[in-house]
């Protein structure tokens, strides 16, 4: 049955999460305090760059299922349940900044007037569902009756609207059986197992997974470290490994290192959490420090082939922190930039969608060059970096890039193309672990 929901905070989550549910029939009105964001999706405008997101939001608005608001009030006002999906960014010790989520949880109280299901999808420690609960208590205006629940979101940024259309599963973690009903009416459409547990091992499965995932990353990073030492190839050993059901093959590509908005921060959020609860997660530490070794393992590899990199030109293939999104937040591109930039490098960059959000935090100026096309970005370079693993570099006329370089250097740090095909062309190819 369709419900009315609302959901708080309008960015990456809640903007795909609030177009899904509007898909499968729900009533949704999303509300964000950035007065801008919500002018350009009145204008019909979209925030972010999402594949099939435009049209979703497109098509969900002229049905009228999907409306935009400042208001929180008005969200609460109008809906059901009401989703949270604001932003925990990290602090500098790794804890959690909880205000977004503090502040829309004493928002929401002040809106309150009957019952309402609250549902946090917004990455947070364990226990923060509790402290949901509390803060609302405290600042309802009247005695009103809620229920938290904790359903922590999955999405990957560049494969979002498929990842909440046809999720693995749905994570359920509340501490009464009143809305169990609700939310799993609400996922009804997506034909999802559904997972019910209490709060806190809901709120942990979110953590758990995120800091297992950048664990097979750094895992393999490390492999990488050995085949190139024995002169092997981390792409056939992940493929050998990968095939083994018990591990499989996702997340196990070498490269420069994780990054992006969530693993990073999930990360240093779990290994906080852990210490804070008298758990010194050792592992977890270990995963943080190959993450960081990998960068400088890679610069260190730019830097050997090119002796000096003062004044030299480098062309770098990407900047967002992964491919098929516009997201540049902690991405390993733009930290490979700053460290190139900081050698006295002089750059050439380029991503397919991610040039705007990057422009702010890496400014053009003498020394960055931001080049429109892909195919121009080697003119003129001492070396070539992919730095991230846009499918359409491979298809580059790699030719012409050759004979538009001064010197042959190719870097693959993200083991996209084929190194014989690359030697083949004249370039001198170096990959990460192979
Ligand atoms: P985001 O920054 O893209 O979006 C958050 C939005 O909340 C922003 O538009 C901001 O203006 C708005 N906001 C902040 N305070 C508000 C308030 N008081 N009232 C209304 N709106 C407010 O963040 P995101 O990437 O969507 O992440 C949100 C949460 O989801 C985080 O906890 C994140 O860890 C988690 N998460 C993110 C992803 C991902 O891939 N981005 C995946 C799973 C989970």
């Amino acid at each position: 049955m369709a419900k009315r929901l609302g959901i708080i905070g309008t960015g990456y989550v809640g903007l795909v999460t609030g177009a899904c549910f509007a898909e499968v029939g729900h009533h949704v009105i999303c509300a964000d305090n950035n007065a801008g964001k919500i002018a350009m999706l009145h204008a019909g405008g979209i925030p972010i760059y999402e594949p099939g997101l435009e049209e979703l939001v497109r098509r969900n608005v002229a049905a009228g299922r999907l409306r935009f608001t400042q208001s929180t009030a008005e969200a609460v006002d109008g809906s059901e349940v009401i989703f949270i999906a604001v932003p925990t960014p990290p602090q500098p010790d790794g804890s959690v900044d909880l205000s977004f989520i503090e502040a829309v949880a004493r928002e929401i109280a002040a809106s309150l007037t009957g019952y309402r299901i609250i549902v946090d999808k917004s990455t947070v420690p364990v226990k923060t569902a509790e402290k949901v609960s509390e803060t609302i208590r405290r600042y309802a205006k009247t005695k009103v009756d809620f229920d938290v629940v904790s359903n922590p979101e999955f999405l990957r940024e560049g494969f979002a609207v498929d990842d909440l259309m046809k999720p693995d599963r749905i994570v359920i973690g509340t501490s009464g059986p009143r809305p169990v009903a609700a939310m799993k009416e609400i996922y009804a459409p997506f034909h999802a197992p559904v997972i019910v547990t209490d709060t806190s091992s809901a709120e942990l499965i979110k953590h758990a997974a995120n800091s297992f995932l950048a664990l097979k990353i750094s895992y393999i990073n490390a492999v990488a470290a050995v085949c190139e030492a024995a002169g092997a190839n981390v792409s056939e050993v992940a493929h050998g490994m990968g095939m083994d059901e018990r591990i499989g093959r996702r997340f196990l590509n070498a490269g420069i290192g994780f990054g992006g908005s969530c693993f990073p921060k999930d990360l240093a959020a779990f290994i906080k959490i852990s210490s804070q609860l008298g758990y010194d997660f050792r592992l977890l530490k270990e995963v943080q420090s190959i993450n960081a070794e990998q960068m400088d393992r890679f610069v260190s590899k730019v830097r050997d082939a090119l002796w000096v990199l003062r004044d030299k030109r480098i062309g770098v293939l990407g900047l967002a922190f992964k491919q098929n999104t516009d997201d540049v937040r902690q991405s390993p591109a733009l930290e490979l930039c700053r460290r190139l930039l900081g050698e006295g490098a002089l750059l050439r960059v380029h991503d397919p969608r991610a040039m705007e959000t990057a422009r702010p935090v890496l400014p053009p100026g003498p020394a960055v060059e931001y080049v429109e096309a892909a195919q121009d970005v080697p003119v003129g370079c001492d070396a070539l970096v992919i730095a991230t693993e846009w499918p359409e570099f491979a298809s580059l006329d790699w030719a012409k890039a050759r004979r538009d370089m001064v010197a042959p250097l190719l870097f693959d740090g993200r083991n996209l193309l084929d190194r014989a095909a690359m030697e083949s062309q004249g370039f001198i190819y170096r990959g990460v672990g192979r």
